[in-house]
């Protein structure tokens, strides 16, 4: 039975739909349009379409559908909605859901783009929002109240690295009825558990280690087929946030390789955090699954691995950091994550930019932080790329 499978194989195998020709892989539907074999095949398949039948790709298309059916089975989940990013897949989930005078708790610590949505566009709708320092329990217990809908958080703050207790976290937000919305990337797929700790909706950005090599955008929302088909589908179809047919194919591709590109990160990102932890040009390094970290005991206990990125705080301020970047010869100075190319960002200046310095400070953003997505590369050339930067 497929749901028996481990999840390597269903990274290779869920969801696949074959055509007459049975293509051995997965074939790209690129076609908007579907025909009907008769006037009355088309009424009837508006009125309520089968499995495995289509109407137009902006609602739904086979190769999305594979797609969908794969990441589903991997996290977990009921079902899933593929978006043509993954910010459409925060504003889609959040706005599908929320209407004028609901309210919202969430962690401070988010990605800009999924700051804006969550600060400046929910509250133009009647939306209110609660921000919270999202690994303080206490804070988010005291937000929580009879009406808030939704909780919001990123389960490993970027670029920090805090993680966030989503066992605690849930089980006070459903005690008042709040669908807790978990923003998953930096966990990815591989070592996700956030559906047995209580994440009623959780949502990735498959342009980060779904497709893992720089190529496409994509995004998707899991979560109950209820919530997925009856609250984010209609509202994903109408208002045009869906996935391209070619970039399912990509993320569905990306799939299959994505457990073993992951776990090959994550142990280079540790190698890393071990060869780099006590060099004198570096102030902390903060990486999820290194005995240094916080919350490392956290880590262990909610996911495999530590994941594919860590930060280090070198010497030298700003004109420290940057170079340290201008001297890496392998990392690329770059602000995707995930991908197999190693990458290098400083936040304060690029992704965080938008904040101010008082903003920055209050979520750990020093001057000399940098953010390092930890790419394919042999460990050995990245560490020795990292060492004779700090040289
Ligand atoms: C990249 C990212 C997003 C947005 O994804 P896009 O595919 O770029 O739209 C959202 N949340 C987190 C944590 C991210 O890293």
């Amino acid at each position: 039975m497929a749901e028996d499978w481990n999840s390597r194989t269903k990274a290779v195998h869920s969801g696949t739909r074959r055509s007459q020709y049975g293509e051995m892989s997965e074939a790209i539907f690129l076609t908007q349009g579907f025909v009907y074999e008769s006037a009355e095949a088309a009424e009837s398949r508006f009125i309520a379409a089968g499995p495995d039948e289509y109407i137009y790709a902006r609602y739904s298309n086979p190769t999305v559908t594979m797609f969908e059916e794969r990441i589903a089975s991997l996290e977990g989940s009921e079902d899933a909605f593929a978006t043509a990013s993954g910010m459409a897949a925060v504003s889609g989930a959040l706005l599908a859901m929320l209407q004028a005078g609901d309210h919202v708790v969430s962690s401070r610590a988010l990605f800009g783009s999924c700051l804006y949505v969550l600060e400046e566009v929910l509250p133009r709708f009647g939306v209110e929002v609660t921000f919270v320092d999202g690994t303080a329990l206490d804070q988010w217990q005291n937000a929580l109240r009879p009406t808030t809908k939704a909780i919001f958080c990123e389960s490993i703050a970027n670029p920090t690295l805090e993680i966030i207790d989503i066992v605690s976290v849930s089980k006070m937000a459903h005690a008042v009825g709040a669908t807790v919305i978990i923003d998953n990337v930096f966990v990815t797929p591989v070592f996700s558990d956030a559906v047995r700790q209580g994440a009623d909706v959780i949502i990735y950005s498959a342009t980060k280690h779904i497709d893992g090599q720089g190529r496409a955008l994509g995004g998707v929302i899991l979560g109950t087929s209820e919530f997925i088909r009856g609250t984010v589908e209609p509202f994903m179809k109408h208002t045009g946030g869906a996935m391209s047919p070619f970039n399912a194919w990509v993320m569905l591709k990306g799939l299959e390789t994505i457990n073993l590109r992951v776990n090959a990160q994550a142990d280079t990102a540790l190698f890393l955090a071990n060869r780099l932890c006590n060099h004198e040009r570096i102030r902390r390094v903060i990486y999820p699954g290194h005995q240094s970290h916080p919350q490392h005991a956290l880590a262990k206990k909610t996911m495999m691995k530590g994941g594919s990125v860590l930060s280090i705080e070198v010497t030298g301020g700003k004109e420290g950091a940057f170079r340290f970047l201008n001297d890496l010869k392998i990392a690329k100075i770059s602000n995707n994550l995930g991908d197999a190319k190693t990458i290098a960002t400083h936040p304060g200046t690029t992704t965080h930019q938008r904040l101010t310095q008082e903003q920055r400070d209050h979520l750990g953003i020093s001057p000399e932080l940098i953010r390092i997505s930890v790419g394919l590369e042999d460990p050995q050339d990245i560490l020795d790329d990292v060492l004779s930067a700090l040289a």
